[in-house]
């Protein structure tokens, strides 16, 4: 490479940060995605109830859920109903902020190994045999969009623990799922998953948002059938 290209490259970051300055998503504040202010509203998903039915348990995933999705775990950051979480999701997605991603993958990285502090373990990583796998966006979304943000967050995640990422399914294109009830966003993704290659043993899915788990269960009905043994989910924000 050039030297002049070399300086260019170095100079860019600090060029777009003085012309276009980072504002937080949530209140405008200059010179970050989400100052600290709004960081401290942003609502921590609860241990006490299940990540899909929401019933007050003692861990992540009822029983009925863990038969009915067949996730071993799930780690879920924040609530998005409204408030910056939601701002975080609607900049990344809608208006195409994709340096938000790599905070959104820094704040499931630490709730992940928060919940690995809290247990007993002993030795290494507990997530060093997972591969990271995004939830895939249709050719069509990904074309408007430019990119998958699952993908995304895969990738920061991937950095903040030492993990591969396998972009490993596929996805066919189906009506949206927004405005549909639960049973017809199931009904909606029958068969929209395939499988691309042959997956690792230890899958952890990731995706930006959880809201019947219709997607996690398609996903992971598709990585099993292929040869996966054990899926656990991450995702950035639970509904
Ligand atoms: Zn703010
Ligand atoms: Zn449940």
């Amino acid at each position: 490479m050039k030297p002049k290209y070399l300086i260019m490259r170095q100079i860019a970051p600090f060029l777009k940060d003085l012309l276009f300055p980072r504002r937080c998503v949530s209140c405008g504040k200059i010179d970050t995605f989400l100052c600290d202010k709004c960081a401290s509203m942003m609502l921590s998903v609860s241990s006490h109830k299940c990540l899909f039915c929401k019933k007050m348990i003692d861990g992540q995933i009822c029983d009925s859920c863990k038969k009915e999705f067949r996730v071993k775990n799930a780690y879920v950051s924040v609530y998005y109903r409204e408030g910056p979480a939601r701002d975080l999701i609607v900049n990344l997605k809608f208006k195409g902020k994709k340096e938000i991603a790599g905070l959104m993958g820094t704040m499931v990285a630490e709730k992940m190994l928060q919940s690995w502090r809290v247990r007993p373990f002993r030795g290494s990583n507990p997530f060093k045999d997972y591969v990271l796998v995004p939830v895939p966006l249709d050719k069509r979304r990904k074309n408007e969009r430019g990119f998958n943000q699952s993908e995304l967050l895969a990738r920061e995640l991937g950095r903040s623990l030492g993990l591969e990422v396998r972009k490993i399914l596929g996805k066919r294109l189906r009506a949206p799922q927004m405005g549909l009830n639960r049973k017809e966003r199931q009904q909606n993704l029958k068969g929209a998953f395939y499988g691309i290659s042959k997956p690792p043993k230890k899958v952890l899915l990731v995706d930006d948002v959880l809201t019947t788990g219709a997607t996690v269960k398609e996903c992971t009905r598709v990585l099993k059938e292929n040869g996966a043994r054990e899926v656990a989910v991450a995702v950035f924000a639970r509904d």
